[in-house]
């Protein structure tokens, strides 16, 4: 009885914004396991519908196309189902995509398909109804801003873009894509921010109210525990 009543005044949405690979994942996962919340990962929703066109060859320019298509799909994410480094597993129609939508190719192309007004229409209300049903740490780009703007705690993570870039290289080279080179993820990085903060739709910066933590040379569970303080922080207890 007390733990419940402890849980219920901890904050209940905890929303986790900041640019790629700040490790907003990573911390937003292990976060949400020691709460014993639901975690989501929003940007594999995005990833999900990039994936979905390059598979049928839609251009991903075409705006109408793509935002058809983001409708369309059936997207979920459901609990890992194998023992190969994943989180969880991302099913399209059905299709195991987890590792897939993490190729160089969807990187190149998911801002551009991000930053449709359409697309975003279509995946946004999805995020809100989970945060509607349970305790929830949900990671990306608008959550503070856009998808949960009464969240009631908000982080916004950030470390340097050379930083960022050499631990999405080392995460490629540890599931054996030895062929990626690092000036290509550090360029493709810089890109997919550029684009991301500059866009007209939930453009990617912090909430005026959120906490933010650069965790450039921090280890994960510096940030972990430093979010974790947070959330003691803003519990009634
Ligand atoms: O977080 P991740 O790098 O997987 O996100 C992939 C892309 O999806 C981002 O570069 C961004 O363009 C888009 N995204 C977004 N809004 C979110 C999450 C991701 O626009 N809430």
């Amino acid at each position: 009885m007390v733990e419940r009543e402890e849980a219920e005044l901890r904050p209940g949405t905890i929303a986790i914004d900041g640019p790629a690979a700040s490790g907003k994942t990573t911390v937003g996962e292990l976060l949400a396991r020691r709460l014993g919340y639901l975690f989501l990962d929003t940007g594999v929703m995005y990833r999900a519908v990039t994936w979905a066109a390059l598979r049928d060859d839609v251009d991903v320019r075409d705006q109408d196309r793509v935002t058809e298509l983001a409708h369309e799909l059936e997207i979920r994410i459901a609990d890992s189902t194998q023992d190969d480094g994943r989180q969880y597993t991302v099913l399209v129609d059905g299709v195991d995509v987890t590792w897939h939508i993490r190729s160089p190719a969807v990187d190149t192309d998911v801002s551009i398909v991000a930053a449709y007004p359409g697309v975003r229409r279509a995946l946004v209300p999805m995020q809100r109804r989970t945060a509607d049903e349970e305790p929830v740490v949900m990671v990306g780009r608008d959550i503070g801003t856009v998808v949960l703007p009464n969240a009631d705690l908000k982080i916004f993570l950030d470390a340097t873009v050379e930083e960022r870039a050499r631990r999405r290289w080392q995460e490629m080279r540890d599931r054996g894509k030895e062929e990626v080179d690092y000036p290509t993820v550090l360029d493709s990085m810089r890109r997919r921010d550029r684009i991301d903060k500059s866009r007209d739709v939930s453009p990617l910066r912090p909430a005026w109210d959120a906490v933010a933590i650069d965790t450039t040379g921090l280890t994960v569970d510096e940030v972990v525990d430093e979010a974790h303080r947070l959330v003691e922080e803003r519990s009634c207890l």
